[in-house]
Formats: structure tokens, C-alpha cells, sequence
């Protein structure tokens, strides 16, 4: 049957688990092949045969996105087990709420190689391809989708770090929107609010309490709430680019 991504290849990271692994799984549906990246090798895996007894495509790439070298290379390994490179979503990342004064500057670090860093060495190494595949698909575009947060816009204490990194995310998504314009790369944003995943479990004890105490009866979006963002971003027709997309849990200030 027709799907609209048949043929397209696309690349998630962050996929092991939470929102990553709704999205390929979202993707692989629409009929694309994904590549799946973070470092959890058993965890690919399984979104990979859960892909394949849907009647899907998608390969496990394990990587270190930290290591500036290894985001290259996931780039290229997708490029030489799939082919191309349609649809990258930049998913990856860490969360690790404190206040500024009683932090580790390691843990700043952490976020910063990951949210920062590591988005930018994919996205460098994955633009010529989007080019590419954008001029020789049948759908005429590729697409660049980052995954901010609600973070990036309504800050608070304990969410300095975290935040500065998902709210740069955004002028980093509208700068790189205008300059590949003219490609036909269409370059987005997604910003979740909270969503149940596995985000919360590095947090220190004290913050996840603080932090489960901030949500506390409020449903919380499904990592599927956020994939099917995502599905409907990449999915449009060419004359159609959609820009960002903030989705807050219902009951969410
Ligand atoms: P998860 O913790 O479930 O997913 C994070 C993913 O990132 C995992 O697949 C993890 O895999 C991967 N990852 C972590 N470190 C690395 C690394 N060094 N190299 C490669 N991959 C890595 O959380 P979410 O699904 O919630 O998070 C996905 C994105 O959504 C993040 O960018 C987060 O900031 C954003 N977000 C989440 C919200 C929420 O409420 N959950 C709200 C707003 C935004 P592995 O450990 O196997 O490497």
C-alpha cells in the first residue's frame, strides 16, 4: 500500500526509548526506513524488531553523540545501510535539573555536549544529504525536525542550563529554516511539554520531587502525543512548511 514517506530514509536520535522511539516507530509506519541512534546498543534493537513485525525497516546505529567523531560516523553509517538521508530528527537529549548555585559544572557540561554539541555535529554532517535527498526525492523535500521544550520558553529555577540549551535550539532551527529555504530542506521545531518518559530518571532525588510535585495532577502527554507532531510535520506536501510546533499536556500552566 501507498504510504506517504515510501522511499525516504530517515535518521532519529534518542530512539532507545521515550519520545526517539515513538517517532521511528511513527516514521517506519508512514513507510520510511529509519536509522535508530543513542548508545543503548539492546535497547535499539528492540525498537529495530518491533519496526520489523510491523512491517517496517530500521537499523540499530549505536552511538556516543557526545563524541563529536561517532556523530559523524552515525551519520555515514545510515548513509552506507540506507541509501540517503530524507528526514533527520534531532531528538537526543538530556535534562538535568539544579539550581545554579549547589550544581557541578560537570553536570552543565553533560547537557551542554549532548543538547548542544552533539545536535550541531549530527546536523553538520547531515545537511549535505538532505540537500541531496531533497533534489532527487519524489516529494520534492527533506526535513530537519529538533526537538526543543516547553522548557525553551517558560523558564524556572533549577532549569537554567536546560533551558538556555532548548531556547538557543530554537534560533539555531529558524537561522538554519532561512538558509536552506532555497534547498527545499524544510527545518522545524517541536517543543514537547512534559511528557511521561525517562527524562526524569537522571534527575537527583530532590529535583525529581520538585519536579514530579510541578506535574503533579496533570496527565501527561505520551511520547506518541509527540511523534505524531513530528509525523504530521514531515508528512506535508512541499507547499507546506510547518514551522514549530509547542504541544503542552492538556492540563499543563
Ligand atoms: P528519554 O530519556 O526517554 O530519551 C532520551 C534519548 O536520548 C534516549 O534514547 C537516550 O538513549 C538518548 N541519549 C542520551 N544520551 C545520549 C548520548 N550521549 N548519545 C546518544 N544518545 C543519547 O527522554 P525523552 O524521550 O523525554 O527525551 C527526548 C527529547 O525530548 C529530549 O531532547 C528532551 O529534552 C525532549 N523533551 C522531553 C520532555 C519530557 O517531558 N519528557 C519535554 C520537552 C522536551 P541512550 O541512553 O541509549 O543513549
Amino acid at each position: 500500500s501507498d504510504q506517504p514517506l515510501d522511499g525516504a530514509v530517515a535518521l532519529v536520535t534518542g530512539a532507545s526509548s521515550g519520545i526517539g522511539a515513538a517517532t521511528a516507530r511513527r516514521l517506519a509506519r508512514d513507510g520510511s526506513a529509519v536509522a535508530l541512534v543513542a548508545r543503548r546498543r539492546d535497547r535499539l534493537d528492540q525498537v529495530a524488531s518491533g519496526i520489523a513485525a510491523s512491517g517496517g525497516h530500521a537499523v540499530a546505529v549505536p552511538a556516543d553523540l557526545t563524541d563529536p567523531e561517532r556523530a559523524e560516523d552515525a551519520v555515514q553509517e545510515t548513509l552506507d545501510r540506507l541509501g540517503r538521508l530524507d528526514i533527520l530528527v534531532n531528538n537526543a537529549g538530556i535534562m538535568l535539573l539544579s539550581s545554579a548555585l549547589h550544581t557541578s559544572v560537570e553536570e552543565w557540561d553533560r547537557m551542554v555536549s549532548l543538547n548542544v554539541t552533539g545536535l550541531l555535529h549530527v546536523t553538520h554532517a547531515a545537511v549535505p544529504h538532505l540537500i541531496y535527498a531533497a533534489s532527487t526525492s519524489p516529494r520534492q523535500v527533506a526535513d530537519l525536525v529538533n526537538i526543543g521544550s516547553a522548557a525553551g520558553r517558560t523558564v524556572r529555577p533549577g532549569s537554567s542550563v536546560y533551558s538556555m540549551t532548548k531556547s538557543g535550539l530554537g534560533a539555531f532551527t529558524e537561522s538554519l529554516r532561512q538558509e536552506l529555504l532555497s534547498e527545499q530542506v524544510r527545518v522545524s521545531m517541536v517543543e514537547p511539554g512534559t511528557v511521561d518518559t525517562e527524562l526524569v530518571d537522571h534527575l537527583n532525588e530532590t529535583v525529581w520531587d520538585a519536579s514530579r510535585r510541578q506535574v503533579a495532577g496533570i496527565e501527561a502527554l505520551r511520547p506518541e502525543d509527540i511523534a505524531d507532531a513530528v509525523g504530521y510535520i514531515v508528512t506535508r506536501e512541499r507547499r507546506v512548511a510547518v514551522n514549530q510546533m509547542l504541544v503542552r499536556a492538556g492540563d499543563q500552566t
